[in-house]
């Protein structure tokens, strides 16, 4: 039987709509929630995702305002301006769009934004928060996937969940947020042996690596919940997850696809953390 498809559009589509009540009756208080993206450089990509939040803001009634640098600029004069913004009592949320340019230190950048403006969630300060088991902005994706499976009735207390990826914006935290539903969780990375065998293991499974279909129909517990965090560009230009979802929707329980799945859901969380840094 084919696997139930988790639609995170729709849910993010539904999170909007009740975001957008909440903005109009912050602005009925003289609040207007405002957001501050820094793009630095010309990946298309990350054009891209900027342009998604940005519009994404203006369906809420949240004020965008995008900051553009070049591929040149310095970490000094991006931390100067985010030193700018986190004075403006206009500016609710700043969001640093990763990758920043190589010559940029990206963790001493992350650093300088306010911590309760830190709608992204990296900051160390709210990192460290997610990790003593006091969260407090929650980063976007690693929220939407729980948000996620919490909208498709999936119980995690005493599940076995598997997170394949590490990386602190999504692997390490999603993790966390596993384990304090009370998951049993085992984090995989480049480095695991033998990931089909953990993979077959998780009730639960998310995959965020950056890797087109390395989860295979034969690495998935018949039943599994499985969520789809990758975005990968294939050579025919489409888009694909880290998930074999044609394969994999056969023998899974649930599935998110991609697009459609955490992406939206990603997106729905910043403007949510935003409305939040703002009421
Ligand atoms: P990173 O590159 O920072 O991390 C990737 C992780 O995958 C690393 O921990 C790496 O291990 C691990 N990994 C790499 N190869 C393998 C392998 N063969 N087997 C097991 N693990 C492996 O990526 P991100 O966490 O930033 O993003 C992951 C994916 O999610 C990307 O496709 C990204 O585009 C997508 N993404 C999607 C979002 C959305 O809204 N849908 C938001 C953010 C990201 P190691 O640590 O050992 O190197």
């Amino acid at each position: 039987m084919s696997a139930r498809i988790l639609d995170g559009k729709a849910l993010a589509a539904e999170i909007r709509t009740a975001l957008r009540a909440k903005v109009a009756a912050l602005v009925r208080h003289g609040v207007n929630p405002g957001l501050a993206v820094i793009l630095a450089g010309d990946d298309p990509a990350s054009k891209v995702y900027v342009r998604n939040k940005t519009r994404a803001c203006e369906e809420v009634g949240v004020r965008s305002q995008q900051i553009d640098y070049p591929a040149a600029v310095t970490q000094e004069e991006l931390i100067a301006r985010i030193r700018k913004l986190n004075a403006d009592p206009a500016v609710h949320g700043i969001l640093v769009q990763l990758p920043l340019p190589k010559q940029i230190d990206s963790a001493a950048v992350l650093a300088a934004v306010a911590p309760e403006k830190d709608v992204d969630g990296f900051h160390e300060s709210n990192l460290g928060a997610l990790l003593a088991g006091k969260p407090r902005v929650v980063p976007c994706t690693p929220a939407g996937v729980m948000r996620l499976l919490e909208h498709a009735g999936v119980t995690l207390a005493g599940k076995h969940a598997v997170v394949v990826g590490r990386s602190n914006i999504v692997g390490k935290p999603v993790a966390l947020l596993l384990l304090q539903k009370d998951a049993t969780v085992t984090i995989c990375h480049s480095k695991t042996k033998d990931l089909a065998e953990t993979c077959r293991q998780a009730d639960v499974l998310i995959a965020a690596v950056g890797r087109a279909k390395l989860v295979t129909a034969a690495m998935v517990k018949p039943g599994a919940c499985v969520i789809d965090v990758g975005v990968n560009r294939l050579p025919d230009g489409k888009l694909a997850g880290d998930v074999d979802f044609d394969a994999v929707k056969e023998v899974a329980g649930a599935i998110t696809p991609v697009p459609g799945g955490v992406g939206p859901m990603t997106i729905a969380m910043l403007l949510e953390n935003c409305v939040k840094s703002a009421a």
